[in-house]
């Protein structure tokens, strides 16, 4: 899997991450060790395109933080690639740049989950420095060695909860004047 920051101008029109330039060079970079696009799950820290580009705010990336952690969750990758500072910050739950940590891999617990987490450069930043899309390409080249690395070890899964204890029956309340009745659907409640 890989994690970049927000979909750009192309990827908010399509709907599809990565189709813009640092989407063809992640193609292409993928392309040379020998893994084809369809064969990877690309994603990004942000489900929207914030206006003009700008970087993700805090609000922003804990309103999409669960929509990311549940796509982890099913997609079950052996190797997560975070691309840049706003990915490799967020899942490391860590403040450590990008420069330092890119082309490290580690095994780290997200949610239920133990990955290998492999920061890297991000495509977009290395098209604006060329030398560092050497740097992103060494990085790409240790890829097949870390999935062929066996499955880290999971966590223990939690131990299931001992049986609920039946709980007290609870005394009708009188519906007050006005309230709303539960059973009512939410479309009727006037609040779309
Ligand atoms: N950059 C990103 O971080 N994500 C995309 O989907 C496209 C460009």
């Amino acid at each position: 899997m890989f994690v970049g920051e927000a979909p750009g101008f192309h990827e908010d029109k399509q709907g599809v991450p990565f189709v813009g330039a640092a989407g063809q060079l992640l193609t292409r970079l993928l392309g040379e060790i020998g893994i084809a696009r369809e064969d990877v799950y690309i994603n990004n820290v942000l489900m929207c395109r914030p206006p003009g580009n700008r970087d993700p705010h805090p609000d922003e990336i804990e309103h999409c933080r669960e929509y990311l952690f549940r796509q982890l969750e099913l997609v079950q990758p052996r190797v997560v690639c975070t691309l840049g500072n706003f990915a490799t910050k967020l899942l490391r739950g860590d403040p450590t740049g990008i420069t330092r940590l890119h082309g490290r891999e580690e095994v780290r617990v997200i949610g239920p989950r133990a990955v290998r987490l492999y920061p890297l450069f991000h495509p977009a930043a290395a098209l604006y420095t060329p030398a560092n899309v050497e740097v992103l390409r060494r990085d790409f080249e240790r890829l097949p060695v870390l999935l062929a690395l066996p499955e880290p070890e999971q966590p223990p899964t939690p131990e299931p909860m001992p049986d609920a204890i039946p709980a007290e029956p609870v005394a009708e309340r009188p519906v007050e004047p006005g309230a709303v009745p539960a059973d009512v659907p939410v479309e009727q409640l006037g609040l779309f």
